[in-house]
């Protein structure tokens, strides 16, 4: 058996990161998936970046029709700085027998041995990626062997980030954000003017 967490800020959670659910889960099919929105420190969710509850509706949305796909709370609601080693930890006590697969991007893998507690981190959980842009490819190649267990899957790269979509909002600029976010996202965002 094996389960699978994916963290991130989802601030919003985009179509880059479903394609990267889709190809990962693909590759490895582990039989549950656990989306957890991490924590954005209160100063800046004050300086107009969304809250925890929103972010979690529109993990829902943007994931919530995937078999075996959970939106967790878990970092959320925790006292303290949420370290994926904290959340793996959980995690694994949950699940001790199982292979617990951690899906990133390309910037987190090629990162991932800086991690706070990174080698305990490394023992628990086995890092499962794809590429971010066509120029890391090469670079992941060669980070996930350098590691005991990682598995890069070869995809091509859907170069987007939360970040390119809250200034498209925010700067109204002229993009059709139906190619970069769900529908659903687009018309919860417009509702609660996120990003404005
Ligand atoms: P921001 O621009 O706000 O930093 P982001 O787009 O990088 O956000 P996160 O929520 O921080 O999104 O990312 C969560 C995880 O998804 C990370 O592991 C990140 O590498 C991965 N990811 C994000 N966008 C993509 C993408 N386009 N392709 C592959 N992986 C992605």
């Amino acid at each position: 058996m094996s389960i699978a967490i994916f963290g991130g800020t989802f601030n919003p959670p985009h179509l880059g990161h479903r394609r990267l659910l889709e190809v990962v889960t693909e590759a490895v099919k582990p039989d549950r998936v656990f989306i957890i929105p991490d924590k954005i420190p209160p100063h800046k969710e004050a300086s107009g970046l969304v809250s925890g509850k929103d972010r979690l509706a529109l993990c829902r949305l943007a994931f919530g029709d995937i078999a075996n796909v959970e939106i967790s709370s878990y970092e959320l609601d925790r006292e303290g700085k949420s370290y994926s080693y904290y959340t793996v930890s959980h995690f694994k006590e949950l699940y001790p027998d199982d292979d617990i697969y951690f899906i990133m991007g390309s910037d987190m893998l090629l990162t991932f041995d800086k991690w706070y507690r990174a080698e305990e981190l490394m023992k628990m959980c086995i890092p499962l990626c794809i590429s971010r842009c066509a120029d890391d490819i090469e670079r992941c190649r060669s980070k996930a062997k350098q590691f005991r267990k990682a598995v890069f899957v070869e995809a091509a790269p859907f170069e987007v980030s939360s970040t390119d979509i809250r200034n498209i909002i925010k700067n109204k600029q002229d993009y059709k954000l139906s190619e970069l976010l769900d529908a659903k996202v687009i018309s919860y965002i417009e509702t609660h003017k996120l990003y404005d």
